[in-house]
């Protein structure tokens, strides 16, 4: 059987417009998925100071914060990460159990945090294709327009994307301006780390096209709040 072309794999992937609807498929398997609007964070929940890195550390109740820009949990817990505009990537293996939260703009992303997620896993001998990912609202091509800078980023051979990948990622615009598509970027970098399409869930809700559900930085500037999505893994009953 021919391997499925990269239009065939990413028509297989999980399009919502209803966040809601991302918590359908891990609810279930013990792991429920949050999209919240406010100044704080999520009483329950542990966090990371965002510094649009691509470091990833352990969700650490005791300590004090740690500066990062992901962090992971193994055992029942909540963990978030905080946005406006930038993309929220929700990962878990329901199997492990792991769950995973990333804070990804475009620096985080080109530079490799998605990379570094996958050899977190694979030290505890899992692989893509035993996670599930939701990709949470952020801003729509039309929304994140770019400079060189940016799409110079995507270019990068760490990036691994192909000729093919790079022409679905970004459109040209006026002048210099560029559009990128940031969730689209990380959808098929999950593809490539072996996650299955059907597996990865895109909700399709621009943070700057709806300010009555989301904080966007562009739109709102230094009135944004945050969005703050994340995975609480429930205690084994
Ligand atoms: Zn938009």
């Amino acid at each position: 059987m021919a391997k499925p072309t990269l239009n065939q794999r990413l028509a297989r992937l999980d399009r919502l417009r209803d966040p809601e609807r991302a918590s359908a498929v891990l609810k279930p398997l013990g792991i429920s998925v949050g999209f919240r609007v406010g100044r704080d964070k999520p009483s329950d929940a542990l966090v990371v100071r965002q510094v649009h890195g691509t470091k990833i550390v352990e969700g650490n109740p005791e300590g004090s914060e740690q500066i990062a820009d992901g962090l992971f949990l193994a055992k029942p817990g909540t963990i978030a990460v905080a946005s406006a505009d930038c993309l929220p990537i929700l990962l878990a293996c329901p199997g492990a159990p792991l769950i995973m939260a990333l804070h990804a703009g475009w620096r985080s992303l080109s530079e490799g945090i998605v990379q570094e997620a996958s050899r977190i896993w694979q030290t505890r001998n899992l692989c893509g294709e035993d996670f599930y990912g939701v990709l949470g609202p952020t801003l729509c091509r039309q929304h994140f327009e770019v400079g060189p800078e940016v799409v110079a980023a995507f270019e990068t051979e760490g990036c691994g994307f192909t000729p093919e990948e790079r022409a679905l990622l970004v459109s040209r615009g006026t002048g210099d301006r560029s559009h990128v598509d940031l969730a689209l970027a990380a959808a098929m970098m999950l593809l490539s780390l072996g996650l299955r399409p059907e597996g990865i869930s895109l909700i399709e809700s621009c943070t700057f096209c709806h300010p009555e559900r989301w904080p966007s930085w562009r739109r709102d500037k230094k009135f944004a709040g945050s969005l703050w999505s994340s995975l609480e893994l429930a205690a084994i009953s």
